[in-house]
């Protein structure tokens, strides 16, 4: 058999994770022996752990920061509900999230047997009137995304965290995506700017480590704590995380990349990237196209449905919103001269 090598990023705009930065990649293969889930016996990456938290924290305006390196931002999320879960007096908790939230808190909502309440949004923004009329004193968290999955659109953050103190919940900010971009923009999306409780941010996204590496972050101990299961038979005495094993190349990664990029690198990153989306959004106006965004670098345009099938036929990965508009995410990898031969086919149809 031929030996299998992995897709080349060369013609993807459809995908959220990006070519890992080569000192994550070097050292993502030298801890893939290692296991972060038992720190008692693989001390070095459990340090390392602890490094990849402060770094986390000093990106979303936190002193101090609990958490740990997730499986991505689908465990994030699912540990942030199950926190704020644990931590009310309910025998019925809900969540409140605007409509465009990612699908994992549908999987949170089933796991945890807390029910999910989607608010419609106005102009691809959380409305804050639609998700106060679905509050109530069983409500456990109110979710804003910062850096939507389909439009990259930023919801008000410290507009819901108000929401959330004034109905007893928690906050829980989505930065899955876009937590390495917001830190260059003027919007208002973490600990330091709202009175924020739980917050998911990727490294294996934006971030550039190598997959898995997802983030989710607490203001205090106290909220990790409510994750905190016995562990017998294990030098430490519990474990917060989903999984028992975890990726330490995940982790080690995910400090290597951001002791390599925070804070010059990801500057450029954004820069780089919310320029190649602005030219995108022009070329495609300027050919007829209605463009959203780019709010940050993800581009959605109503090319119709055949279009975006002929394009994956000329090998480009592009992908559509439940909406149906084409999608181009402006990762790391996508540069300005893969976009003019992207609307250089556009233009051949
Ligand atoms: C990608 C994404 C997730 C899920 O993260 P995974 O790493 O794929 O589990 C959650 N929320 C948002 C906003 C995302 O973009």
């Amino acid at each position: 058999m031929q030996r299998a090598e992995p897709q080349s990023f060369e013609r993807v705009l459809s995908s959220m994770c990006t070519e890992p930065h080569p000192a994550a990649r070097e050292t993502a293969e030298r801890f893939l022996g290692t296991n972060p889930g038992d720190p008692g016996t693989y001390e070095t990456v459990a340090d390392l752990e602890r490094e990849a938290v402060e770094h986390l924290g000093t990106i979303t305006g936190l002193g101090e920061p609990a958490g740990y390196i997730t499986s991505g931002g689908t465990e994030a999320n699912i540990q942030a509900i199950r926190i704020a879960r644990n931590r009310a007096d309910t025998d019925e908790p809900n969540v409140v999230a605007p409509e465009h939230a990612h699908f994992s808190f549908t999987k949170a909502a089933e796991l945890l047997d807390v029910e999910l309440r989607t608010a419609p949004a106005i102009e691809y923004r959380a409305d804050l009137d639609g998700m106060a009329h679905l509050a109530d004193e069983d409500t456990v968290a109110l979710v804003g995304v910062a850096g939507t999955t389909e439009y990259g659109f930023v919801d008000p953050i410290p507009a819901i965290a108000d929401l959330a103190t004034d109905v007893g919940a928690l906050c829980h900010v989505d930065a899955a995506w876009g937590g390495f971009y917001l830190p260059f923009t003027d919007h208002q999306w973490h600990f330091g700017h709202a009175d924020v409780d739980t917050l998911t941010i990727d490294p294996h996204k934006v971030g550039r480590a190598a997959v898995p590496a997802g983030g989710v972050l607490a203001r205090t101990p106290d909220l990790l704590d409510e994750l905190a299961i016995d562990t017998p038979y294990l030098e430490s005495r519990s474990q917060v995380t989903l999984t028992g094993t975890r990726s330490g190349a995940g982790v080690a990664s995910a400090v290597a990349a951001m002791d390599a990029l925070w804070r010059d690198g990801y500057r450029e990153t954004y820069e780089r990237a919310m320029g190649n989306a602005e030219w995108l959004a022009d070329q495609l106006a300027a050919r007829g196209h209605e463009v959203i965004g780019p709010e940050l670098p993800l581009v959605a345009a109503d090319l119709s449905v055949p279009m975006t099938a002929e394009l994956r036929e000329r090998g480009w990965r592009v992908s559509k919103t439940g909406g149906g508009e084409m999608r181009v995410v402006c990762m790391p990898h996508v540069t300005r001269s893969m976009l003019r031969s992207f609307v250089a086919d556009l233009d051949w149809y």
